[in-house]
């Protein structure tokens, strides 16, 4: 099985780590010389909407992605010439926060209220229909609280415009989460579904920092993130890995976003669970029988966001390290390690291993976390 991935960044080399033991040959497109999948296939140098990527996916079994911004027109041209997986409806809506939205909302699931802003009367009048406090996004291109801003008052509305009024923008109230958690699942072509268990997450500055599984936090949440995941993996038709991001409210669950893709908050299926994201992402397309999603023990995901800590952590018993390979820069995913334990109580009678390894503010957020969690 030949399979061509449209990214070769680390959720690419995670699913060809995973592939290849299943006999899987991969050939990445990627405009970056040095990304960081590219010593595990074929890799081509090309930027994704290249013309030139036709002649060299059209060998490939099948085609994924590692990333939601993909030219999707290409991915149609690709659709014709072989079998592209998950669906290109899926990737549509995760490419526009204001698609995303109305799908959700179409499809009766809990969304916050949400406005679109395309000049700067709209600014006001949707600040208005969403309320105070309301963060301001880009519908296109955010990431990891990129392209977003947070608009208090009505004074904070002329910044918010001058740094984001070149976009097609959309409004949302600020959500008051006590946490915030994420369910990934899995599809195959018969559409057998397999769901992760829920994972507690805790973002800072918009990038997710640590990821749990499991939370005694999110057990009373359990059966309805499974229904809304279930709904909408089946309503896509979808084939592959999703992930649904939650905030948790006094109220409920509220949906954050989609992404039609392996997820960031699920890479501690690798060790903890059965089959990881990345290998049943890869048996779905395939359309290969699923692995099995159930957690063992307690995984805590640590991102390494900036630069790769000392390798001295390595002496922390249980730690599994992943290393992206990338150039360190402020702000960018570099690796993560999971911690394998096997109860919250070994977890917290050895936090201080980690503690030594983590900024002080990054200890009482882990600290904040488990006590939540646990
Ligand atoms: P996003 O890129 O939209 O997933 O946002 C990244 C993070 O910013 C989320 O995981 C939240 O921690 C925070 N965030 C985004 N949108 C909102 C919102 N409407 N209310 C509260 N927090 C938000």
């Amino acid at each position: 099985m030949r399979i061509g991935i449209l990214g070769a960044g680390q959720l690419a080399k995670m699913m060809a780590l995973a592939g290849q033991p299943l006999g899987c040959q991969f050939v990445f497109i990627d405009p970056a010389p040095d990304a960081c999948a590219a010593s595990l296939g074929e890799h081509h140098v090309l930027d994704w909407s290249d013309q030139a990527v036709l002649a060299v996916l059209k060998h490939c079994d099948r085609v994924t992605f590692d990333f939601e911004n993909v030219d999707s027109s290409m991915l149609k041209q690709l659709a014709q010439v072989t079998m592209v997986r998950p669906s290109i409806l899926a990737l549509e809506a995760s490419q526009d926060r204001l698609k995303e939205k109305s799908l959700l909302h179409q499809l009766g699931l809990p969304v916050a209220p949400y406005a679109e802003v395309s000049s700067r009367p709209e600014l006001l009048a949707a600040v208005e229909k969403v309320g105070l406090p309301a963060v301001i996004k880009t519908r296109r291109f955010g990431y990891d609280g990129k392209g977003q801003s947070l608009v208090r008052t009505q004074e904070d509305l002329e910044a918010t415009w001058q740094a984001l009024g070149g976009h097609a923008l959309i409004a949302e109230s600020l959500v008051d989460f006590t946490h915030e958690c994420a369910i990934s699942a899995v599809r195959d072509e018969r559409g057998q579904i397999r769901i992760y268990p829920l994972t507690h997450t805790l973002h800072k500055h918009g990038i997710l920092r640590f990821a749990l599984s499991p939370s005694s936090a999110n057990a009373p949440f359990v059966d309805e993130a499974k229904a809304i995941v279930t709904q909408l993996i089946e309503s896509l038709d979808y084939i592959g890995c999703l992930t649904v991001e939650f905030f948790v409210t006094h109220a409920g669950l509220v949906v954050n976003e989609i992404a039609p893709r392996v997820h960031n908050s699920a890479h501690w299926t690798i060790e903890g669970s059965a089959c990881s994201q990345f290998e049943n992402h890869i048996r779905a397309i395939a359309d290969w029988p699923l692995g099995d999603t159930e957690g063992h023990g307690v995984s805590l995901m640590i991102n390494f966001i900036g630069r790769m800590p000392s390798k001295d952590m390595l002496q922390i018993s249980g730690l599994h390290w992943h290393d992206y390979g990338k150039v360190p820069r402020a702000g960018r995913k570099v690796g993560h390690a999971t911690w394998q334990l096997g109860s919250f109580d070994e977890l917290t009678e050895k936090l201080d291993d980690l503690s030594d390894f983590l900024a002080d503010d990054e200890v009482q957020w882990l600290m904040d976390l488990i006590k939540q969690a646990g």
